[in-house]
């Protein structure tokens, strides 16, 4: 209204209501689960690359942005691996099996493509998977592994889901259920050759990427990737498994720019009267890819811009 966001229009089952506000602060937490948004905004098929944990982030705070003329910057997604399909569920023993950084990854050529350490810092592991043909990869690991999760626990945690070092007690019991359900996603052979043909990729080419890094675990000195030794464990103890690797987002990052009183700018790089916007709506401060090392992750962000962004508006109606 007269150049000044002036409230907003709000449907609900039956009504639709109109608030009028001084300001609007954009909070609806990115665009996740809007498949056109992730196309046209992270260039990745939705039916593939997808949210781990669907919460309806259907990027209103966006749309709403760029409908009254909103600049926009480069988006991007806090990204992991993960797996996902038959026998699996979220959090359970076989998913965070495949977050461990011990297993080897390969992608459908039988090659592997990447450092399995990345594990550690998961929005890259995430990227490397997704580049992949079809957005995918398998993470191959055989008995001794298990033993090392069962007796041990895992050398890395789900972000503060899974504490690293919790015992995958239910492991044996979840591959066998998966295995008996035909998973496509989970496999259990007695060879490399049976391995290679139900998880569909060269079996010459899958032994020699394996003799390559048991030799390289041997040495302990993986000299194409440069994975950290201690997680270099040799592969090919009694049976061997793979789990179907995806990459997914925790949840989407920007799109909106804003300036550091987290006011929303438009195409001439001025604010956009009365409109504020936080938290993962504008989470650019993190380039292409999250990471891990920043202080207070994206929560911190997210609490530290909501606040800002609120004080900036209060002072905003004094002046
Ligand atoms: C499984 C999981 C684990 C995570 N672990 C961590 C972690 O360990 N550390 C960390 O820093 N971050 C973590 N995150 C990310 C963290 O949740 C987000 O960074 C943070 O919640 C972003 O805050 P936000 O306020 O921007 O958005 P959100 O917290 O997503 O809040 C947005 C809210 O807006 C609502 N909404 C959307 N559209 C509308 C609309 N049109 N009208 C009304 N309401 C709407 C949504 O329903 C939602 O409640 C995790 C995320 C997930 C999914």
């Amino acid at each position: 209204k007269n150049g000044k966001v002036a409230g907003v229009k709000a449907k609900g089952k039956n009504d639709t209501y109109t608030i009028t506000a001084p300001n609007v602060i954009l909070a609806t937490g990115g665009f996740g689960d809007n498949p056109k948004l992730v196309k046209e905004l992270l260039g990745y098929d939705p039916a593939r690359v997808k949210s781990s944990v669907p919460l309806n982030k259907t990027g209103d705070g966006y749309l709403m942005a760029t409908a009254v003329g909103a600049d926009t910057t480069k988006a991007t997604a806090v990204m992991h691996h993960g797996a996902d399909g038959k026998g699996i569920s979220f959090l359970g023993n076989l998913y965070v099996m495949s977050w461990q950084p011990a297993n080897i990854w390969v992608n459908n050529r039988g090659e592997r493509f990447a450092p399995e350490t990345l594990a550690f810092e998961f929005s890259l592991a995430g990227n490397a998977i997704a580049s992949q043909y079809r957005n995918e990869a398998w993470a191959i690991f055989d008995d001794a592994a298990i033993d090392y999760v069962k007796t041990e626990g895992v050398d890395v945690g789900v972000g503060v889901l899974i504490p690293t070092m919790t015992k995958l007690d239910k492991l044996s019991e979840e591959i066998d259920a998966a295995v008996a359900a035909k998973s496509d996603a989970v496999k259990k052979a007695a060879s490399l050759d049976d391995l290679a043909a139900q998880i569909g990729v060269p079996a010459e080419t899958l032994k020699a990427t394996v003799a390559q890094y048991n030799k390289a675990a041997a040495d302990q000195h993986d000299g194409e990737f440069f994975k950290l030794a201690p997680w270099m464990r040799p592969v090919g103890k009694g049976s061997l498994y793979a789990i179907k690797i995806r990459p997914y987002w925790f949840c989407t990052l920007g799109g909106l720019r804003t300036d550091r009183s987290l006011a929303v700018l438009d195409k001439a790089d001025r604010p956009i009267p009365g409109l504020y916007a936080t938290g993962a709506e504008v989470g650019n401060v993190y380039g292409d890819t999250y990471t891990t090392w920043t202080s207070g992750h994206l929560f911190g962000f997210a609490a530290w811009s909501g606040k800002t962004a609120a004080e900036n508006a209060v002072k905003s109606l004094k002046k």
